[in-house]
């Protein structure tokens, strides 16, 4: 490994744009053989060569770039060629990367230790934050990951109501847990069958999934079995953004309480990107509760679950819900999370306000530049959370999503990636657009995008 490819300060901070910028190699050739080299010596040691299956690029082709550094809204990949980034490690850098008040606060944690197996003042201060920010948040625990937040969630509204089944909705994601891996086809019926394998039937059984926007098949979901709770993306992200219509979530909201089932609401990549209160600010619903993650880690491995006192005082030691992690509330991820949510508060409405222009900047950009090109687009978005979708009509629901045409997206990335610009690689996933990004990233992504449907439409 050479070591300067670890530093951050390789990276231009200008905004000039990232061809040109690497002395004399023409933007237009494109050899990724270091990353290449890494894929193939990573292939024989990790499964896939990835660490996370959305980091291949399966869906695209070809290999994943190897990241070797990265600074505000550029990554510089293994081949030390500089690119914007529109993955954002998919969530966490809102902020833009190697933000220095979240570098200067976990340099300040680490010259007092990495992790004490202990509580510390910083935990509170982050739950305290988390709580203020979020009215319907009582109590708040931190865990390490979103899956433990949505994993631990359930357990404790199963807990709460002693009942077993779940309702979630298709396309949406909760993580890995078991009882969250079950999608379920277009015919499902009252129960859900697992969608991996490895996930025991039994448990599956009990994951009842409805269709996003459409009230009568939660009402079906609520009637087939006394339900603990029903778990959503308040603005999914997951199968694309597919935000909710008018009246759907207020529709159920009064469901769950007559029937007695929590509301979860899974803010993982919602809670502080798309407002200082989240989704549920936003769309003044309280749920019961709510999961946190991506943004509030600040790059760092951490998340939380957190909601009403009464629920959540289930939770051991307290009560008799079992839940634990030797690393959770770790001091340097803590450290970092509440730098980045400081940094949020003391910017105010401002800086949503900047993500909603950068956000609706882009948008505009990839509709006006798609239409020029006779190239069909649908782009839904919610402030800096974006998916152009390749077809026409309005996406509502998984199907919907599931009618995009991704070898065209195939096209349209490997065209963009070519530009220097890298999406995540995947039809079916959110944009994440960061307070790093300036104007100019932005019409630099337009020009290329320009050049990307050009592309689509002769493919
Ligand atoms: C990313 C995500 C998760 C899972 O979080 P991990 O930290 O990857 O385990 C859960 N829910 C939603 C809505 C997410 O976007």
């Amino acid at each position: 490994m050479q070591k300067n490819r670890g530093s951050g300060r390789t990276l231009s901070s200008n905004a000039r744009g990232p061809g040109g910028m690497r002395g004399g190699i023409p933007p237009q050739i494109v050899t990724h053989e270091t990353s290449r080299a890494l894929m193939e010596r990573a292939c024989r040691v990790i499964p896939g060569g990835v660490n996370s299956p959305v980091r291949a690029y399966k869906a695209v082709g070809g290999q994943p770039l190897f990241i070797a550094a990265a600074r505000g809204a550029r990554v510089l990949d293994a081949d030390l060629r500089e690119h914007v980034d529109f993955v954002g490690s998919w969530g966490p850098m809102i902020l833009g990367h190697g933000s220095p008040v979240v570098l200067e606060a976990i340099h300040a944690q680490l010259a007092r230790g990495t992790s004490y197996g202990a509580p510390t003042e910083l935990e509170v201060e982050l739950a305290e934050l988390m709580a203020r920010a979020l009215p319907s948040i009582e109590l708040v625990r931190l865990v390490s990951s979103g899956t433990e937040a949505c994993m631990s969630a359930l357990r404790v509204a199963r807990a709460f109501t002693k009942r077993d089944a779940i309702v979630k909705f298709e396309g949406h994601y909760h993580g890995h847990a078991d009882s969250l891996l079950v999608k379920a086809g277009s015919g499902a019926a009252t129960f859900g069958h697992p969608s991996s394998p490895g996930v025991p039937g039994d448990l599956a059984k009990h994951t009842l999934v409805a269709r996003w926007n459409d009230l009568a098949d939660v009402k079906r979901c609520l009637d087939s079995a006394p339900v603990a709770a029903v778990i959503l993306e308040p603005f999914p992200g997951n199968m694309g953004v597919v935000p909710p219509e008018k009246g759907f979530l207020e529709g159920f909201r009064s469901l769950t309480k007559k029937k007695g089932a929590l509301l979860i609401y899974d803010e993982v990549m919602t809670g502080f990107r798309v407002a200082w209160e989240g989704a549920q600010g936003l769309q003044k619903i309280e749920p019961d509760l709510t999961c946190l993650g991506k943004v509030v880690g600040g790059g760092l491995p951490l998340a939380a679950f957190g909601g009403r006192r009464d629920v959540m005082s289930l939770l051991a030691p307290l009560g008799p819900c079992y839940q634990a992690g030797t690393l959770s509330g770790n001091p340097v991820a803590v450290a970092a999370g509440l730098a980045q949510l400081r940094e949020l508060e003391r910017r105010g409405p401002a800086a949503y306000a900047e993500l909603e222009e950068r956000g609706a900047q882009l948008e505009r950009a990839l509709v006006e530049t798609a239409k020029a090109k006779k190239v069909p687009l649908r782009v839904q978005r919610q402030g800096s959370m974006l998916t152009p979708f390749f077809l026409e009509a309005r996406v509502r629901s998984w199907d919907d999503a599931a009618k995009a045409d991704t070898k065209r997206f195939a096209v349209f990335f490997q065209a963009m990636l070519e530009k220097r610009v890298v999406l995540p690689p995947s039809q079916f996933e959110a944009w994440s657009i960061s307070l790093a990004h300036t104007r100019s990233d932005i019409e630099l992504a337009r020009d290329a995008a320009a050049f990307a449907f050009e592309k689509c439409a002769k493919a």
